[in-house]
């Protein structure tokens, strides 16, 4: 037994059940598209971006030169610098606009928040660090602290810069190394610079008509206001919220994670619904120590990230080690391709069977509510009606189960979104509900200009700039170098393996990637390396050759970040895109490119 179900004998009416998924796409579509929400930087609703968690301090200006800059400390600065640490290079500066190391795990704690990729695949660097996680899905002080201590470790915190955000990168030809500009005046040089900003950084709110009236207290889920609410991001009860009335604007994964712990203690919830999020089981357990140490020999996380890859819908694994939602649907599509007559086993027969078992999946996380939630209504309101890589799938064991409890109430707005923000509350089909906060969590920006969400540009050879380079959709070899940017290097899935389902897998690779072409420069004495027009054009002719963006950023999604909004978002979703054969594949190629030591496509001066 490996788990996999069989195919279901369910019938599905398939056109009946398409109609029904375009009918409440058709709602929700908007011409406003990514202009419905509001820009926080800079504007009205910049106090909504301010620190709470660490005080500013404040510092001389850099004006020193280092080997490699890397811009953020998230995930992919940190392990971007182990490596370069492990190859050699001691002078790694990290500049964060964070007061600490973190990133996503710096902002996200709000109460609830923790991985939806297991641990054992979704922490960084866990074999050299020697941690153990203590769950299936960790929460996220544990994961901040994975951080800190990578950043410990590698001697990262001696030269990082915090609560500084980059104002300028600008490639001097005449020195062969990057000017890095600052918020606070710094003024530093580097070799190398790597960009590592995380794709859900910007967090925006929606634009609701009358946001700025509202009395009472607000603030975004990634600045949780423990002073207001209680209780603190390990799980403390929010106690501060007995007497309050709070309503929550969004229902995708934050909310889902967020609303079971206000349902315990606020007086009144409201959650405020536009779109319901698929919830399927989470089946959280510790990981008992006895059983990690039987399997944590050496190289045990490599061989974890694989299998877990390998199990995704391109990967031909023959055991599923980590076992959850993310593997279950490819298992599914994979048993019902294996089940299909040779001659339906070609695209056509594989697009059906992925189609037939995200259905089946569909059906059983909307039968999933039924069994939970008690009343008829609201059940019937939680149901998500789109294929199930539409939207972020969510995994939650107390999350449906919390509209059971009568403190909370599900304001659903049919696809329309709340109405207008009054003084007192907020208005849906025209009923005004008095509350005392309103809590966004109405996510980030993501399909919004690159600059934008930076907060800076980068000028390369001959004053080319990045937002002229990839006018056009993003233009790279691997997703790391881009011709025109000398010792320049991404960090993202993109144009790389682009596995969506466990994104540190992708930002630890390149971390090699990097760390493998600066210590092969440094060796050679070159002060220049860059990818040759040539060979970053076959790099992107042949990501266009792949099937590329399936099911997330079609058009007939309901809309949301993963489709643009639902609006065409022309080039770009293009070339917003992976490996053709897949991310096994290419973690697969990548590793012999790194180690024929050739760095094929690279010019290295
Ligand atoms: P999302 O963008 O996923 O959700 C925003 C929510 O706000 C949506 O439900 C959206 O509705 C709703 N919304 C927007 N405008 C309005 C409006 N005018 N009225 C009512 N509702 C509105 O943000 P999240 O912060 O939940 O998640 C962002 C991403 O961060 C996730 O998709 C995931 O990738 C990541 N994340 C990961 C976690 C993990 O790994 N553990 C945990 C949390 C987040 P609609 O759907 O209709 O647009």
């Amino acid at each position: 037994m490996d788990g996999t179900p069989a195919p279901s004998t369910r019938v599905i009416d398939r056109e009946a059940l398409l109609a029904k998924y375009r009918a409440e796409r058709d709602k929700r579509l908007r011409p406003d598209g990514n202009a419905q929400y509001l820009e926080l930087k800079g504007g009205r609703f910049a106090h909504y971006l301010e620190d709470p968690y660490t005080p500013f301090v404040e510092r001389e200006p850099k004006t020193d030169h280092v080997t490699f800059a890397f811009v953020g400390g998230g995930f992919a600065g940190l392990v971007t610098g182990a490596r370069l640490v492990e190859a050699g290079v001691k002078d790694v500066r990290i500049v964060e606009k964070g007061g600490d190391f973190g990133g996503t795990w710096y902002w996200n704690r709000y109460p609830g928040a923790q991985c939806d990729t297991a641990s054992m695949v979704y922490m960084p660097l866990l074999e050299e660090t020697g941690h153990m996680p203590s769950e299936k899905y960790a929460h996220a002080p544990e994961i901040l602290a994975q951080c800190q201590r990578i950043g410990r470790q590698y001697q990262l915190y001696d030269n990082a810069l915090f609560h500084t955000e980059i104002t300028s990168l600008d490639w001097d030809q005449a020195g062969q190394r990057w000017v890095i500009r600052t918020n606070r005046g710094d003024r530093f040089t580097a070799s190398f610079i790597g960009l590592g900003t995380g794709p859900l950084h910007v967090p925006k709110l929606p634009g609701i008509p009358g946001i700025e009236d509202f009395k009472g207290h607000s603030f975004h889920t990634s600045r949780w206001d423990y002073d207001y609410t209680g209780g603190d991001p390990l799980g403390a009860p929010m106690d501060k919220l007995a007497d309050k009335r709070v309503a929550i604007i969004g229902t995708g994964a934050t909310s889902v994670q967020a609303v079971p712990h206000l349902a315990k203690t606020a007086k009144q919830l409201l959650v405020f619904q536009r779109t319901p999020s698929s919830i399927d089981v989470r089946a959280n357990a510790p990981i008992d120590p006895e059983w990690f140490q039987g399997i944590a020999e050496e190289g045990w996380q490599q061989r974890w990230l694989e299998n877990f890859t390998d199990n995704q819908a391109m990967g031909d694994a023959k055991e599923d080690l980590v076992q959850d939602g993310w593997t279950d649907l490819s298992r599914r599509i994979r048993a019902r391709i294996s089940s299909l007559p040779p001659e339906q086993r070609n695209p056509l027969g594989m697009l059906a069977a992925f189609e037939q078992s995200d259905f089946e999946k569909m059906e059983e996380i909307r039968d999933r509510v039924d069994q939970i939630v008690g009343d008829r209504e609201t059940a019937e309101k939680l149901k998500a009606w789109y294929r199930q890589l539409c939207k972020r799938p969510c995994f939650h064991d107390a999350y449906l189960q919390a509209f059971n409890n009568p403190n909370v109430r599900l304001i659903d707005t049919d696809g329309k979104g709340v109405e207008r923000i009054t003084e007192q509350g907020l208005m849906v089909a025209g009923v005004e509900y008095e509350v005392d906060c309103i809590i966004y969590a109405s996510g980030f920006e993501v399909g919004t200009e690159y600059k934008r969400r930076a907060g800076f540009d980068v000028t390369g050879r001959d004053g080319l700039t990045l937002s002229q380079a990839w006018a056009e959709g993003m233009r790279s070899k691997h997703g790391i170098h881009v011709h025109g940017f000398p010792n320049l290097f991404f960090v993202s899935p993109t144009q790389g393996a682009n596995l969506i389902s466990n994104v540190p897998h992708n930002l630890t690779d390149s971390g090699r990637t990097i760390a493998a072409v600066v210590k092969h420069a440094l060796d050679l004495g070159a002060h220049e390396v860059e990818v040759t027009q040539e060979a970053q054009d076959a790099w992107v002719n042949l990501l266009l050759t792949g099937p590329g963006r399936m099911m997330m950023g079609s058009s007939d999604c309901t809309p949301g970040y993963y489709n643009n909004e639902g609006q065409d978002a022309g080039l770009a979703a293009k070339y917003n895109v992976g490996y053709p054969a897949g991310a096994s594949a290419y973690f697969r190629y990548i590793d012999a490119w790194r180690k024929s030591g050739a760095f094929e496509g690279l010019a290295f001066r």
